[in-house]
This record gives structure tokens, C-alpha cells and sequence, in this order.
């Protein structure tokens, strides 16, 4: 009898199938029935594993990428880190201009994978030379044998989920899903999760989930983009300043916009009540559901999916640091959250 060694080739083959768990205390008071797809099991901790991984081997495949080729992203850190992840196993050089307001922690990390990394003003127009696309476009220019990635602008984005979270959340439903709701950045989350689902039966309701600060509900309700919407927000992945093309507007029902307060508690809620340390944009998709639920939207038959884009790790000196929610005034250090000192 052959002697298999049980293993797999590299942490590539880990990517995808992430499981669908039930959420418990946390959704105790609401009316259906809720999960959540956790896509911190992805080897690189985010849902940005799929993307990664999808628009690089189909740049391989058209023989655009070579061996020592770089690659070049603008990102928030998630989809920074699936790619360096991805790089270092293919052996591809990696670039990313990054957003200052991304997490410390982040950029550390996307350096401890190998990228290096361009900090860019937050706060500035997107056609500024200072911002992360503009910086990201120019070292593409400058690069030779560079691909820039363009995660806002590449359809592959948004067909990374059509081909593997759709299917995933079909089949783990055994069908029976009726309301998803995810959060919005690129949009490549819901918009490829949702027209795969509609496919398979189109009266799957979609909800975004979207920022204060940000064009895209606005946007999906009048078809303006309106730069009254935009001013600066704390949540990172989530809501835009520029209408994404990866993001398919007519496969969404409706946007819900949450504030950075109420997602910052939820986030830390379903740590404490569920047991999953997950990222902001978690606490913003389950604050939408909060306020979806107080509006009637679901009844005891809603199967709801809910995406938790990230790992709660990429926020400890954000949201799961007192000192953080302290100085943003999101609670006194009296407040029951905050740490308790243990006498002895
Ligand atoms: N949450 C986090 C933490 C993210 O980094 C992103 C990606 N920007 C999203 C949610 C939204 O996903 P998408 O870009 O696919 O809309």
C-alpha cells in the first residue's frame, strides 16, 4: 500500500471554500435565520485571496505575466497581502501604493510578505498625483514588465466571486438562501456573489452595504454621482469616493449605509458573542442587518448570508484597541467595554 503524505502543495490550494457558520447570540433577537460566510479562512485572512489568485493566473495564462515580472496594486491591505501571498509563491516582484489610512498593522504586514510599499495621502481626489491610483499608474509606466492589477477597474475582480463564492454559498445553502448582505468596495463582492445567486433563482435579495461619506448609495438610487456624499470615513474596504467599474449596480437591490460607531461595537460584539474575530467591515455588514432587521425586512422563513470579509487581526490598534475607541468617542473608559484592571 502506497504511503500518501497528507498535504498540500503550497497554501494556494487553500484559497476558496471558506465555511458558512450559523450566527448565534448575536442575531438572538432578530427575526430568520442568519450566517456568515468567513472568509478569514482564506490562507491570506480576507475574501481578497480569490481575487488574487483569479486575475494573476489568468495574466499567466495569457502570457502577460513572466517569471520576475512585478505586480502593482492599489489597496486598502487586503488585497496587498493576497497578492504579495500569491507573488512570493509564483516568484513575482509586488507593488503597492496604499491609502494612509489603512491600519499600521497592515503595512507592516504586506512588508513581512515580501511588497514593498508606497504610503499615499488618504484625503486627496482620485485624479491628485498623490493618490494611491495615480502612484500606482505611474510605477506601472515606470516598471518594466509590470501588470497593475486595478482591482476598482478589472471585471476579473467581480468574476473571481461569480466563479467560486456564488457557487460556494449556493451549494451551502443547499439553495435555500434568500437575502444576501455584503459590503461594498470595489464591489467585486457582491456584485459577482450576486449574479451568480440570481442566476440560479433571481428573487435572492441583494443588499450592499455602504458607508456615510461614500457615493455608492446615492449613486444606485438617482444614477448621479454626487460629490456632496464624500467625506472622510474611518471604515477601511468599505463605500467609495469614484463609481467603480467592477461594481454591477443592477444585481443590487438596495444600498444600506452604517455609521463607523455602530459597526466598530458590532465588529467587537460578534468577537465577544460569537467567537469570530473579525475586521471592521464585519461589524458594518451585521450593523446593516441590525438596522434591515428593525426595518422589517426579513420574516422566519430569511435564510440571510452575511460576507465577514476579514480577520480581526488586522485591526488591533483600531478597533479592538480601548485607546483607539476611546479617542474617537466611541465609548469612555468607564463603559463596560473598556478593560477591567483585576485586583489581587
Ligand atoms: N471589507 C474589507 C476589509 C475590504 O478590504 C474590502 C475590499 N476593499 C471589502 C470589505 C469590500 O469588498 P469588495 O472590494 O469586493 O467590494
Amino acid at each position: 500500500m502506497e504511503n500518501k503524505i497528507n498535504a498540500h502543495n503550497s497554501v494556494l490550494e487553500l484559497i476558496g471554500n471558506t465555511p458558512l457558520v450559523k450566527l448565534n447570540r448575536v442575531a438572538e433577537s432578530f427575526t430568520g435565520n442568519f450566517y456568515a460566510k468567513v472568509e478569514a479562512f482564506n490562507p491570506g485572512h480576507s475574501s481578497k485571496d480569490r481575487i488574487a489568485i483569479h486575475i494573476i493566473e489568468e495574466a499567466e495564462r495569457q502570457g502577460i505575466l513572466k517569471p520576475g515580472s512585478t505586480i502593482i496594486e492599489t489597496t486598502s491591505g487586503n488585497t496587498g497581502f493576497s497578492i504579495a501571498m500569491v507573488s512570493i509563491i509564483k516568484g513575482y516582484e509586488c507593488i503597492l501604493a496604499v491609502s494612509s489610512k489603512s491600519s499600521k498593522d497592515k503595512i507592516d504586514m504586506l512588508r513581512s510578505m515580501g511588497a514593498k510599499v508606497y504610503v499615499c495621502p488618504a484625503h486627496v481626489a482620485a485624479e491628485d498625483p498623490r493618490s494611491y491610483y495615480e502612484v500606482a499608474k505611474r510605477l506601472h509606466k515606470e516598471t518594466k514588465d509590470s501588470i497593475y492589477i486595478n482591482q476598482y477597474f478589472n471585471k476579473l475582480n467581480t468574476d473571481a466571486h461569480y466563479r467560486t463564492t456564488g457557487p460556494e454559498i449556493w451549494k451551502q445553502t443547499n439553495g435555500q438562501i434568500t437575502h444576501l448582505v455584503a459590503c461594498s468596495g470595489t464591489g467585486g463582492t457582491i456584485s459577482g456573489t450576486a449574479a451568480y445567486l440570481k442566476e440560479q433563482n433571481p428573487n435572492v435579495k441583494i443588499i450592499g452595504v455602504d458607508a456615510f461619506g461614500s457615493v455608492l448609495k446615492k449613486y444606485h438610487e438617482t444614477g448621479e454621482f454626487d460629490a456632496n456624499e464624500i467625506y472622510p470615513y474611518r471604515i477601511e474596504g468599505l463605500g467609495k469616493n469614484l463609481i467603480p467599474a467592477s461594481t454591477n449596480f443592477d444585481v443590487i437591490d438596495k444600498f444600506v449605509k452604517v455609521t463607523d460607531e455602530e459597526s466598530a461595537h458590532t465588529a467587537r460584539e460578534i468577537s465577544r458573542t460569537e467567537g469570530m474575530f473579525v475586521g471592521y467591515t464585519s461589524g458594518a455588514a451585521l450593523q446593516a442587518i441590525k438596522q434591515l432587521n428593525a426595518e422589517g425586512e426579513f420574516n422566519k422563513n430569511s435564510n440571510v448570508v452575511v460576507i465577514f470579509p476579514d480577520h480581526g487581526s488586522r485591526y488591533m490598534s483600531k478597533v479592538y484597541s480601548d485607546q483607539w475607541m476611546t479617542d474617537q468617542g466611541f465609548f469612555d473608559t468607564n463603559s463596560v467595554e473598556s478593560v477591567q484592571e483585576v485586583q489581587f
